[in-house]
């Protein structure tokens, strides 16, 4: 262990990708380094690669769990990584937005043949929300792909964001033979355990040593023409989010991650003041603060066991410590709270700010909850999103509805999906952002609690958070419309829609009122 301050050695970050541009690759060569696995390989228990409706529950299943892959922290050189993961399919975005209000950078793999695609840029701008600097790794060059400088100017413009290429390929597909390093006039080859070159410059004769003749000459060529186009790396503008390094790879030949574990250590920031309702909580605080931003069911489904997964935001989490829940007042005692490995859980004995550790819990924690070590503190951020699919839970067992209630409310604490209760004393509806999320449902409420359920549409398509400025227009609006409205899993007013036709319409009659589809929890 390094005996420098834990807050500058730690890097929190996710991996952002469309699916199949090679993050789960990566993740796996990422965690070699730390030693955190023997074998590349082993984090993938994906036996079949694509996820399709039926057997995504299928695949969980054969996981154990996914708290194992929820969190890898690893540590290399003088710093602690904390990889975070996301889940792939986008029905689970959800999941995604709440993750990356944890970490302090994202790795944005592309595939060098598509390039930017539909899920890259949607993630892109939920990172641009929060202006997380943003590393580039362009992935598969050992196959055919696109030429380098498409590929930048593409980033630039759908995503403008401004791009420094930090290494270049030489050759591509089968010709791929390494990068050159345009800061230290180093190559690096592809074929593994050679060491790197330094070279004089672009037009070394010993780069047409490693590739063909003309592979050399284009990436001599490409090269001096980088540098002359490109302007110089500014971390500065990097960790404001307006300009990311870019490098060159191939995860499966775990060429180039080097180069990001690097870069992590090197730019990547550490772990960044976190805003709470009332002030900024800085990382070097001597007190303990984090907040809950994922739940996980444990294993066992037959208990109601579940890990929060906390951020620590500021001072050290030691185990046996009694930490104040914003949301109640209460002290609960961290007796077991765990870090995570690729394959491994380990109690933590302490942990810092940026540091993720799972606490287990029987439902005391909720997504969005602060932990402080005594101060009355809120952490805001954690957004929910207005759902874009509403549905009644229809139960065939009317005898079991007190039991459907309880096991909605503890899914929605969760985060599975999100819970509304009418005014009018209907049944409960739940909304989700994609489908897949109703299936985990219907999934869970059979396996845990015994309940079989169906889904029927409701006459409602769209829900809002309301609120005003003048609390006799809200409560006039409330009275208004008592079959429209329903409140959130905590107490927050919505205000259900038929169509947003009908919604633009109530909207223009009543300007005090606002219509928000994203909620901060809390
Ligand atoms: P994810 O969906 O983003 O997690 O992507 P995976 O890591 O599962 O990769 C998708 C597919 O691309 C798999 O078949 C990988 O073996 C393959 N792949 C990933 N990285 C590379 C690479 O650098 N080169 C080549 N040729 N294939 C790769």
């Amino acid at each position: 262990m390094s005996s420098i301050d834990p807050v500058a050695r730690r890097r929190t970050f996710a991996i952002i990708s469309h699916p199949d541009a090679g993050k789960t690759t990566l993740t796996e060569k990422l965690l070699l380094f730390g030693g955190a696995i023997q074998l590349a390989g082993e984090v993938r228990a994906k036996a079949n690669r694509r996820q399709t409706r039926s057997d995504w529950m299928g695949i969980e299943r054969e996981r154990g769990i996914s708290v194992v892959t929820s969190v890898m922290t690893f540590e290399y050189g003088d710093c602690v990584y904390n990889l975070l993961d996301t889940p792939g399919h986008e029905d689970f975005s959800e999941d995604t937005y709440r993750t990356l209000t944890a970490v302090d950078s994202a790795i944005m793999v592309i595939d060098a043949a598509k390039g930017i695609e539909a899920r890259t840029r949607k993630l892109f701008e939920v990172c641009r929300l929060r202006d997380i600097p943003i590393l580039t790794f362009i992935n598969k060059m050992d196959r055919e792909s696109r030429d380098p400088f498409d590929l930048l100017d593409e980033i630039e413009k759908t995503l403008a964001l401004d791009t420094v290429a930090l290494t270049w390929p030489i050759g591509r597909g089968r010709g791929f033979a390494g990068t050159y390093d345009l800061r230290s006039n180093v190559v690096r080859r592809l074929e593994e355990g050679t060491e790197p070159i330094k070279v004089s410059g672009p037009d070394d004769p010993k780069i047409a040593e490693i590739s063909s003749d003309n592979d050399a000459l284009l990436a001599m060529e490409e090269i001096e023409l980088a540098r002359e186009a490109q302007k110089p790396f500014d971390v500065q503008a990097f960790r404001e989010g307006h300009l990311t390094p870019v490098f060159f790879g191939s995860a499966l030949k775990k060429f180039g991650v080097q180069d990001l574990i690097d870069a992590l250590a090197e730019f990547a920031p550490e772990p960044q003041p976190v805003a709470a309702a009332s002030r900024q909580v800085d990382p070097r605080e001597a007190k303990m603060s984090g907040f809950v931003f994922k739940i996980q069911a444990n294993m066992d489904p037959h208990h109601r066991d579940r890990i929060a997964f906390m951020r620590v935001s500021s001072g050290k989490l030691t185990r046996g410590m009694k930490a104040r829940l914003a949301r109640t007042g209460k002290n609960i005692a961290l007796n077991a709270p765990q870090f995570f490995f690729a394959q491994d859980r380990q109690l933590a004995e302490e942990a810092f700010a940026g540091d993720v550790v799972g606490i287990p819990n029987h439902g005391a924690l909720r997504i969005g909850d602060t932990l402080t070590e005594g101060e009355n503190l809120v952490f805001r951020g954690v957004p929910s999103f207005a759902p874009e699919i509403l549905r009644r839970v229809k139960l065939g067992d009317a005898m079991k509805a007190k039991k459907l209630r309880e096991a909605l409310q503890q899914m929605a604490e969760e985060g599975v999906v999100q819970l509304f209760v009418p005014h009018d004393g209907s049944p409960a509806m739940v909304g989700v952002v994609g489908a897949l999320q109703l299936d985990v449902l219907a999934e869970r409420l059979q396996a845990e609690y015994g309940l079989p359920v169906s889904f029927e549409s409701s006459r409602f398509e769209i829900c809002r958070w309301i609120s005003s400025d003048q609390p006799a227009e809200l409560d006039k609006f409330v009275r208004a419309y008592p079959t429209a409205m329903a409140n959130d899993l905590d107490g927050a007013p919505v205000f259900l829609a038929q169509s947003a036709f009908s919604l633009r319409y109530d909207q223009e009659r009543w300007p005090a009122i606002a219509f928000t589809d994203i909620k901060d929890y809390q």
